[in-house]
């Protein structure tokens, strides 16, 4: 594991700078890259920074990409953030630059890259690139910047309601808001559903299994999504919603893909679900996590060791 000034140093030595995250990005992996991509323009404005993945649709408002061509790559450094593993990374030629550098603080599986930081306890990787630039003599957190790590620490935490939401957290939005940034309105992007999407929230709890042991599961199937109109990623913003419910510890929710497979999203306010999400291709954090099944069997398979978590973790009396 690298130190701050190890990871400055590498940036300070290359003039061309690529900075990726993963597919699917949610706020924290755009503002991770979009914060840490402005920080190095504003200090080294000769340098040439790029961001490289494919555009979120809903998640325009906060960052859109660039262009970055194969030969951008030669000679550069490239810094994933929020990536836990290579598969995830949202370019397969992160490995052809001249440097690798991971930034993340998801659990570290697969230690890639010449360089890394990885911090397990930082509520997102937005909160690492505040505090890579507060180590820094040369970075500086402008109110550009804030803005983008505002909105990345805003996705990862639930807006400052999960438990990853620390004194620290609290400390680095308050500097963000110190400086002016539009706290409101990033509240508001993140906040604003469409009606369909109200209307999914409706389906979802009425397609609902509970389990008593708290355990739960949802399908999203494709009939659900044309039918209301939706696209995935927008079924993707309910995923936190059976977490209100009282009955409710842990959960499923299974979107399914054009494929006819299922996209996996695993959330929990207690028992450990990361390592069921590894045994069905994903992984992730102790309490969300991704994966995938093949067919609903799979998916009702995963409830099933879901509820044995869930089971295992309250006799416990955790
Ligand atoms: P999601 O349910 O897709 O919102 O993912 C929840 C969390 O798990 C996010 O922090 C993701 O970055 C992480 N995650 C999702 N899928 C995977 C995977 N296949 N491998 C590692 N981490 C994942």
């Amino acid at each position: 594991m690298n130190n701050f000034s190890e990871i400055i140093d590498s940036i300070k030595k290359y003039n061309k700078i690529i900075v990726l995250r993963h597919t699917n990005p949610d706020p924290d992996a755009l503002g991770s890259q979009k914060g840490l991509a402005n920080a190095i323009t504003e200090a080294f404005p000769d340098k040439e920074v790029l961001i490289g993945g494919n555009d979120a649709q809903g998640l325009k408002w906060l960052s859109t990409m660039d262009e970055v061509k194969d030969s951008d790559f030669e000679g550069s450094l490239v810094i994933v953030t929020d990536t836990a593993n290579t598969e995830r990374i949202d370019d397969d030629r992160y490995n052809s630059g001249d440097f690798l550098i991971k930034i993340d603080h998801h659990p570290n599986d697969d230690a890639y890259g010449d360089q890394l930081f990885v911090n397990t306890d930082a509520s997102s990787s937005s909160e690492i690139i505040a505090d890579l630039i507060e180590s820094s003599n040369e970075l500086k957190l402008s109110k550009t910047v804030a803005y983008y790590l505002y909105a990345g620490i805003v996705g990862d935490t639930g807006r400052f309601l999960y438990p990853a939401t620390t004194q620290h957290t609290m400390n680095i939005a308050g500097e963000f808001i110190a400086l002016g940034i539009d706290s409101a309105g990033i509240n508001q992007h993140m906040n604003e559903i469409t009606l369909p999407q109200a209307k999914l929230q409706g389906a979802l709890f009425d397609r609902l299994k509970i389990d008593e042991s708290g355990a739960a599961v949802a399908v999203i199937d494709t009939d659900l999504i044309n039918k209301l109109g939706l696209t995935r990623e927008q079924a993707n913003s309910v995923v936190s919603t059976p977490g209100r419910l009282k009955e409710v510890h842990s959960w499923l929710e299974a979107v399914e893909k054009e494929d006819g497979t299922f996209r996996m999203h695993l959330r929990s306010q207690g028992p450990t679900i990361n390592g069921l999400a590894k045994e069905h291709n994903g992984g992730g954090h102790p309490l969300a996590s991704g994966a995938d099944a093949k067919d609903l069997a799979e998916v009702e398979q995963m409830f099933q060791e879901l509820i044995e978590i869930v089971n295992n973790y309250y006799k416990k009396g955790e």
